[in-house]
Order: C-alpha cells, then structure tokens, then sequence
C-alpha cells in the first residue's frame, strides 16, 4: 500500500470515468485573451458603491442570506425589460450553475441534451456530470445552423435538453431567433438559449427573451461575467416561465447566493450602463480583429460576441505556443488550424495583431 492514489484506484461513478474537468490554462502572461473575460476592470465609481454594499452585507454575515434573493432578481428583471417579472428570473455563482441547475431538474439519468457542435464545452461537462448523456448536432461549413437542419437535427435525438448558445461560444456565430422557434416546436423538452455573449451582438438584433411569452419550456440564460466585466463575481442569471423557476428550487442548494454576492451583483446593476459602458470599445477592438486578420491572410469569421474564431493556420498549436513566448495568451479550442482570441483594450489587441504579425505563419 502507500503511493499516489490515482483517480482509478476510487470508486467514482461510472460515467465520470475518462472525463477531464474543464482546464483553460490560468497563467499570468501580460496580454490575457483565452477565456473571453471583459479586460477592462470595473469603473472606479462603481467599484466604490460596490464596496460600500458589501460592507454593509457584511454587518449582517452572521445571518443567512435571502434564499430567495428577491432584490436581485427584481433588478435582473428590469435590467433585462419586455415586462419580465422577477417571478421568472433565477441566479446562481455563474451561468454554469444556473445550466447545471437546469440539468439537475430536467437532465440526469436515462436523459439527453443535445447542442450544436462545436459549441460551449461546459455543456457536455455539465451534462454528464448529472449522469445525462450528451447528443452533438452539426452545423454548416461557416458553423451557422438554419432552421431546417436545426428542427430536423433535434426532431431526430428527441432530447430533453437543447442548449443554443446563441450567439455561439468557441466560433461568434449569431443565431436567428427563427432557428430558435423552430427548434422549440421540433421538441418537447428544455430549451435553453445561452446569450452569454447577448450585450455585443448587434443592437438591433433580437434576443431569444421576446419568444418567452407562450413558450413555458423555453430559458434565456444570460452572465454578468462578460459584458458586465464581474467575472470573478460569480453571476449568472435566466428568464423562463415562473413554473421553470419553481423547478429549480427543487435542486438549488439552500441559500446558494451568498448576501456578498448578492450585494455586489445589485450595487453592480443599479450602474448597468456604466458597467457596460466598455462595450462598444471591444466591439470595435473585435471588428479591428477580423479586419486585420483577413488583411494579413488569415480568416475570421463573423462574430456577434467580444471574441474571434479564425481559421487559416498551418498549425494552430505552433502559432499559439510562439504568441505565448511573446507574452500574449488566446485559446486553442481544438478546431484544427483555428485559434480564437478574445478583443481586449486596445493596447492588448495591439499586442496580439503586432505578435502574430511577427510570427507570419498563415498559409
Ligand atoms: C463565458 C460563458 C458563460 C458564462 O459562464 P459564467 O459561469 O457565468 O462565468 C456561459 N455560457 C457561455 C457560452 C460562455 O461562453
């Protein structure tokens, strides 16, 4: 006996055997571009308020914090508009628990959820994780998906869950809200829309919440961790049918939003429009993106988040290891001979452009 125990050597269950857990690289390289986070920090006069908020939460850290985090869910309400109630938001550390949230009421065992591949790899993570299995569609060549092959694709698995990140997390890809219909009418079961990314698509572009009214199987998840800047808040948040939210009080852990998260979050969006007040700036450091990277031969493709998925590499692990010798970290999302990069300030997208400019291997 003695020695390193391995992950073998316990009795896990069976159907986390061989996963890997969730690993983009977390190293302090200068210009950090992997994992989509908002570079700018938070602005000094939030900041303030927010500190002030959880100073005050903080007298009151020796009680339990509202189980049913009413404030928040009020502000997410009005923040998000076309007369949602807070009856039908729900919150949780991070979109991700509010998807594993979701998978703990409708997904688990003997059950599927099925998404477009490639799309976010949480998804599958997460599903497995309940013990659910996971179905992957496709797209087209330029990764969109259209209505036909969508309704078709998930009239065929029959799954209980859908994801639709839309737009699409590794690749940019925005989605018509038809897409999203049609797939809502091909089955019966979750459809959860993912507007991770929502904030830096086009204004006048729709979001998924106008198809809420009516359709009770239908979730619109949404972060403060990318436009919002408040990744390391932890943050997420969802709109559905109130019944949807009744269901995942079922699985949520008692009192799973901390009363310091729950202040940071509300200071945090009582300044929306000063928290996304950096938002057109990365749009236009994402557009610069795509239009140098197609002007030096490489090939972008449309996006509607604050991210570039582009193509053209001979090889994509090589030109990722040399821009990390150059100090500039991006991600390798395991599409061959693609990278993506997330826009940053404009001194760090210049630093990417300017890096790989010198590194001059498109093909
Ligand atoms: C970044 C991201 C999220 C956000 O995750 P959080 O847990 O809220 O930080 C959700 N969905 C997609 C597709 C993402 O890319």
């Amino acid at each position: 006996m003695g020695g390193v125990t391995r992950l073998d050597d316990l009795p896990l269950r069976d159907h986390l055997r061989g996963m890997t857990p969730y690993g983009a690289p977390q190293v302090a390289l200068p210009v950090a571009l992997n994992v989509n986070e908002n570079t700018h920090p938070v602005p000094e006069e939030v900041a303030g308020d927010i500190l002030d908020a959880v100073a005050m939460a903080l007298r009151d850290v020796n009680r339990y914090p509202d189980r049913e985090f009413a404030a928040l869910r009020e502000g997410f309400a009005e923040y998000l508009g076309y007369g949602l109630t807070r009856e039908q938001i729900w919150a949780a550390n991070g979109s991700n628990e509010v998807l594993q949230h979701i998978l703990q009421a409708f997904g688990g065992p003997d059950r599927t959820a099925f998404g477009f591949a490639p799309t976010y790899s949480m998804y599958p993570l997460l599903t497995r994780a309940t013990g659910a299995s996971w179905v992957a569609g496709t797209r087209a060549a330029d990764f969109s998906v259209d209505a036909g092959s969508a309704a078709a694709q998930v009239a065929e698995a029959q799954p209980d869950v859908v994801f639709l990140c839309a737009p699409n997390n590794p690749t940019g890809t925005p989605m018509t809200l038809e897409v999203i219909e049609a797939v809502y009418d091909a089955t019966e079961g979750i459809v959860v829309v993912d507007e991770a990314y929502q904030e830096f698509a086009p204004r006048d572009s729709g979001s998924a919440l106008a198809l809420l009214p009516g359709r009770e199987r239908l979730v619109v998840s949404r972060t403060m961790s990318k436009a919002f800047a408040f990744a390391g808040a932890r943050v997420g948040y969802l709109a559905a049918d109130a019944a949807v939210v009744d269901a995942l009080r079922l699985v949520r852990l008692p009192y799973h939003l901390s009363s310091l998260t729950q202040a940071a979050a509300n200071a945090a969006l009582r300044h929306a429009p000063t928290m996304l007040g950096m938002v057109d700036e990365i749009v236009a450091q994402r557009d610069r993106i795509s239009a140098t990277l197609a002007a030096i031969g490489y090939k972008p493709y449309e996006s509607w988040t604050n991210f570039v998925l582009f193509g053209g590499l001979h090889d994509a692990a090589a030109t990722w290891q040399g821009l990390y010798d150059k100090g500039v970290l991006i991600r390798d999302v395991g599409i061959p001979q693609h990278l993506r990069v997330t826009a940053g300030t404009e001194p760090e997208t210049t630093a990417f452009l300017e890096a790989l400019a010198s590194l001059d291997s498109a093909s």
